[in-house]
């Protein structure tokens, strides 16, 4: 058994263990699901209600 699980930290860019990492670390991913700095599109589809929170797709 040696599957190891893919590294959160290394999708979110913040892994700070690098090579020497124990999960997965997939070239290509990095970052890919969350940048900082990079602010989610947010489509304006009319008026929102009080409460009602926009859908944001990441
Ligand atoms: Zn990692």
């Amino acid at each position: 058994m040696s599957f190891k699980p893919v590294c959160q930290y290394y999708l979110r860019g913040i892994c700070k263990f690098g090579d020497g990492c124990r999960n997965s670390h997939p070239a290509g991913q990095e970052g890919s699901q969350a940048r900082p700095g990079d602010r989610p599109v947010v489509a304006q589809a009319g008026p929102a209600g009080p409460g009602k929170a926009p859908v944001i797709f990441k």
